[in-house]
């Protein structure tokens, strides 16, 4: 069965003549997250095109497989056992187009890149978002943001597929029900193909300036040094997670392979062969403490994959 998926995708692969539809089996997840963790997917698979990401969507349909879709793989953890299935990657569907003030990014592209090119054509709105390591899909998915922006605030349209049904949907601006963290995406299960980003002409020494200062402050807290996910909890009850972390006495704590980050508490980094296990340990050890000393109930914002 792997083998005959295998050819069929690959047959199309010469026939439609995209040589970026790239099909691997029992590939390490741990190659494909930031996280730097994780067994082996039956597939991974990376569509070119939009074409592709319905050929492939088709095809896996019709083997029965279970598909997970990711951009760059910076807001999950996979199990250690891997992913029984077929997980689809976006980076290669990364076109940017700036039109006015509109930016249409395909669900791949990088929000850093993004950013970057909003800058260069003068537009504010994306500084945020420079120096967050996910993709544009990713980011509208769960509502990404930082330093007070988030891209709920400059998001106007979203296209999608079904990947049931393979309908192709146009959510308008209301309908992406945005909230902390949130967005109807993760309710409905359609995968982003590309989204239309609404900004505001600036002063682009001002949008660099905004965005230089982002990225140093994320170099001087983050332990970027280290592989991770960002930051594993979301707020609880308006207060910073690290902090609570932090006052805990939870710095520096380790299991296996895996370590509440000293320089930013709310951070958990891999600091060698870390495993899906001992994060998960982790995370249970920080949850429980907390809890205990400030009465929150913290909730991942890292999502595990199994
Ligand atoms: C060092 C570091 C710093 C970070 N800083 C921040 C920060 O400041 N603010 C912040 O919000 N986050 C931050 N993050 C987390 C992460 O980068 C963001 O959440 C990012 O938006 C995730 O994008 P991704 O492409 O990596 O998503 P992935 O991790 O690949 O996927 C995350 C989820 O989105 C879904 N998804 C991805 N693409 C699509 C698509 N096209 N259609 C439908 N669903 C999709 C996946 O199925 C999965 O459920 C940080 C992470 C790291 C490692």
């Amino acid at each position: 069965m792997k083998n005959r998926l295998t050819e069929e995708l690959l047959s199309y692969k010469v026939l439609s003549g995209t040589p970026g539809l790239s099909v691997l089996t029992d590939e390490p997840m741990s190659n494909h997250s930031t996280f730097r963790i994780g067994g082996p997917a039956d597939y991974f698979i990376t569509p070119r095109s939009e074409e592709d990401l319905l050929f492939v969507l088709s095809k896996l349909k019709e083997f029965g497989e279970r598909t997970l879709i990711i951009g760059k793989g910076s807001n999950v953890l996979f199990a250690d056992e891997g992913y029984r299935g077929a997980v689809v990657c976006t980076s290669s569907l990364d076109r940017v187009i700036v039109n006015g003030s509109v930016i249409t990014a395909e669900c791949g592209a990088s929000l850093t890149s993004v950013a970057r090119q909003a800058a260069r054509h003068s537009l504010s709105g994306l500084e945020f978002a420079f120096g967050i390591p996910g993709s544009v899909g990713g980011a509208v998915f769960m509502n990404a943001g930082a330093y007070g922006g988030e891209i709920s605030s400059v998001t106007v349209k979203t296209k999608t597929i079904d990947p049931e049904t393979f309908e192709i949907r146009i959510y308008e601006r209301e309908e992406h029900e945005f909230g902390y963290r949130e967005s109807v995406f993760r309710r409905t299960g359609d995968i982003i193909l590309s989204t239309e980003l609404c900004l505001t002409p600036g002063d682009a020494g001002e949008i660099n300036g905004k965005m230089t200062d982002f990225l140093e402050r994320r170099q001087q807290k983050q332990p970027l040094e280290f592989p991770s996910a960002g930051s594993v909890f979301k707020r609880c009850a308006g207060r910073f997670t690290g902090q609570m972390i932090e006052e805990s006495g939870l710095k520096g704590l380790t299991v296996g392979g895996a370590q509440v980050s000293e320089k930013h508490a709310g951070f958990i980094i891999n600091v060698g062969d870390a495993t899906a296990r001992d994060v998960l340990e982790l995370i249970d050890i920080i949850k429980e403490t907390v809890k205990t000393r400030f009465g929150c109930s913290l909730e991942c914002e890292l999502i595990y994959v199994s």
